[in-house]
């Protein structure tokens, strides 16, 4: 019995090989099948172009999503991120004013959409794992699908907190830093699985991200206690950093000579987002704990309109992109909240 479990891993898993395979056969299309990693390597002294999207709401076509990545295609992405969203409280009226609370899923499809884009685009897509709402057995089973899609590349994160929570809690039997998740991903990367009985369970080969913050994490009490964290990371197999957004290059220069001080020698990959409206003014150091620059608030406080902010926003992100590029970044990687005007016009300038 314990040898059928095992055999019954490796077949599925070549039959999900040979089905997903077949389907580019046909298509005439080929994968790409490269990690972060090796992109980065292959492409050493060069900067790459790379985005992030997010999964569209539910009951949105994925056309909308496609329509966004189509406009930066010529911009050759060679992998790209796609978020994973948490459920989240909604009330639903079930009597005249009586409500219910319910949690719900307003994102689902990473994994789908990640498949998605691999067979359209022939790109590396990078699905963000997270601990947030999932135990261990349903982040495992996640891990195994990605697998047998040839889905080689993970984003590993906590995740946010549930909206409307503030705090974030684990599920149960869950994961309650990046660091165990990160734990597991690299465990099954050496053919342990939770079942601790299966026989000669197939090595899963995950390269692995994760995330830091140029300017601490919100939660953490100072720079050199976040720093500890990243490097355990690092140490327990992490191969690349993707920071969060910042809008002053020098927090980035100093973040990395930091790492660097700290025995943290992974790529650092810099995460930039353009400002379109005057309201992320506020938005953005609300919801991610980043630092706008005087003269950028200035700018932005000086628009008369929300096209206005946008043109200072590109600007803006144009002229952080040079500088990053002179800096001899890998890559610059976009956050697109899976829009592109405003990532075409700068990726232009830049590439
Ligand atoms: P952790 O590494 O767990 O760190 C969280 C805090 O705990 C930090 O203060 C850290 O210093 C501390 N810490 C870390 N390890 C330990 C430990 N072992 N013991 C004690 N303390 C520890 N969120 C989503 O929900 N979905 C996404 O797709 C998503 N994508 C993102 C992509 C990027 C590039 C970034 C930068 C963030 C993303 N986020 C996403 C947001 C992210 O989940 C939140 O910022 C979250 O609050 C922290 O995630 P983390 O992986 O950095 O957590």
């Amino acid at each position: 019995m314990r040898r059928n479990l095992g055999f019954l891993l490796k077949s599925q898993r070549d039959f999900y090989k040979f089905v997903f395979q077949s389907i580019f056969r046909t298509s005439n299309l080929s994968l790409s099948n490269l990690k972060v990693t090796e992109h980065l390597k292959n492409n050493a002294g060069k900067t790459l172009f790379s985005i992030e999207i997010l999964p569209p709401m539910k009951g949105e076509s994925i056309q909308n999503i496609f329509s966004a990545i189509d406009a930066l295609m010529e911009f050759k992405p060679l992998f790209i991120d796609v978020t994973y969203h948490r459920e989240e409280f909604v009330y639903k009226e079930i009597q005249q004013g009586l409500l219910k609370k319910e949690l719900t899923r307003k994102r689902p499809g990473t994994v789908a959409i990640c498949a998605a884009l691999m067979n359209r685009y022939k790109v590396d897509a990078v699905p963000h794992i997270i601990c947030g709402g999932f135990s261990k057995e349903e982040t495992e089973n996640a891990l195994i699908d990605l697998n047998f899609l040839g889905i080689d590349n993970v984003l590993v994160l906590r995740g946010d907190p549930v909206k409307s929570e503030g705090v974030f809690a684990p599920h149960p039997d869950g994961h309650k830093h990046a660091t165990d998740l990160l734990g597991q991903v690299t465990a099954m990367n050496q053919g342990k699985y939770l079942d601790t009985n299966l026989q000669n369970p197939v090595r899963t080969d995950f390269c692995i991200g994760v995330a830091a913050y140029p300017e601490k994490h919100f939660e953490s009490p100072n720079l050199p206690t976040d720093m500890k964290y990243l490097k355990m990371k690092i140490d327990m197999g992490a191969d690349y950093i993707v920071t969060q957004m910042f809008f002053d290059n020098q927090a980035f220069f100093d973040f990395v000579k930091k790492c660097r001080e700290s025995g943290i020698n992974v790529p650092i990959i810099p995460g930039l987002k353009p400002m379109t409206t005057k309201a992320q003014l506020s938005a953005l150091p609300r919801v991610f704990h980043i630092d706008m620059p005087q003269d950028l608030v200035k700018a932005v406080e000086q628009c008369k309109d929300n096209d206005a902010v946008k043109q200072v926003g590109i600007e803006w992100c144009i002229q952080q992109s040079k500088e990053l590029m002179q800096f001899g970044v890998p890559t610059l990687h976009y956050y697109t909240m899976s829009k592109s005007t405003a990532i075409k016009e700068i990726a232009s300038a830049v590439f």
